[in-house]
């Protein structure tokens, strides 16, 4: 198996880590390719996102690290491109698209931002009906595709983020199904790779990865490619939970793992 992560944040966004600090650390835990994923500028929210001057120094940082580490480790230049983000992807190796905002009679609800601002966006926008907030949160997330053509598909299922133990509404509720198979009917003859993305957990949320049992299953049912990537924040969790997530990814029914590798990048598939 090819070890990488292509979800990866640094300190040109919100991640706490510069991207030297975390190349240094991903050749030294043995892994062969690192994707640096920054938040990629959007213009109603900049707390956590790259600035414009920033995402240009962010490529030209990257840029040097791989020409210095070549011989060391792959390294990729991508974006996390959020559904709203007005950066252009053109320069850049891959792109990973999330849905980080609800966007309901043109104000911006926050997705994950907090507990507490997730439960503000419920009510405000929602009075108070999670799975209302949901079900416009995959109508989006059916959409990312033809928004931002992006290699990777992010997280999913983020809008389960704070649902641990289903404390703030039941998965199982057939409004919630509906809307998350309606975007699958939509992802996936796209081709594109669905994260099983641990940065959840490794932040405390969660105990298993996005997405949920239920969906991974379904994911893999209809033939979805699916890669293992970290979301990462921080040098030390570039696998965080990785070896869980391959047991998990397993008993799910996923027998294959995808990764990007190359110039211009391309999807490898490796055996699990
Ligand atoms: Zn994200
Ligand atoms: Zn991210």
């Amino acid at each position: 198996m090819i070890r990488g992560n292509f979800h990866t944040h640094s300190t040109y966004c919100d991640g706490k880590s510069t991207l030297e600090e975390t190349v240094l650390a991903a050749i030294e835990s043995g892994m062969d390719a690192v994707g640096f994923s920054g938040h990629a500028h959007t213009t109603h929210d900049s707390r956590y996102c790259m600035t414009v001057e920033g995402t240009e120094s962010y490529r030209r940082d990257i840029m040097a690290l791989k020409e210095k580490y070549k011989d060391k480790i792959e390294i990729y230049c991508g974006l996390e491109l959020d559904y709203f983000s007005d950066t252009d992807p053109k320069d850049f190796d891959y792109t990973i698209g999330s849905v980080h905002y609800v966007v309901k009679d043109g104000v911006y609800h926050d997705v994950d931002g907090s507990e507490a601002l997730f439960d503000e966006s419920v009510q405000e926008g929602w009075n108070g009906d999670p799975i209302g907030f949901a079900v416009d949160y995959f109508a989006e997330v059916a959409d990312i595709i033809e928004k931002t053509n992006a290699d990777i598909i992010g997280h999913f299922d983020l809008v389960s983020k704070f649902n641990e133990n289903f404390c703030r509404f039941d998965e199982n509720d057939p409004r919630y199904v509906a809307a998350w198979m309606k975007a699958l009917d939509k992802l996936i003859p796209a081709g594109k790779l669905f994260e099983i993305n641990t940065g959840a957990i490794s932040r405390g949320y969660r105990t298993e990865p996005y997405p949920a049992r239920p969906i991974l299953k379904e994911i893999v049912k209809r033939g979805g490619k699916v890669i293992l990537t970290a979301d990462c924040h921080q040098k030390d969790t570039l696998e965080y939970g990785f070896e869980d997530a391959i047991q998990y990814a397993k008993e799910c029914g996923v027998t294959e793992l995808y990764t990007l590798s190359g110039n211009p990048i391309k999807q490898v598939k490796m055996k699990l």
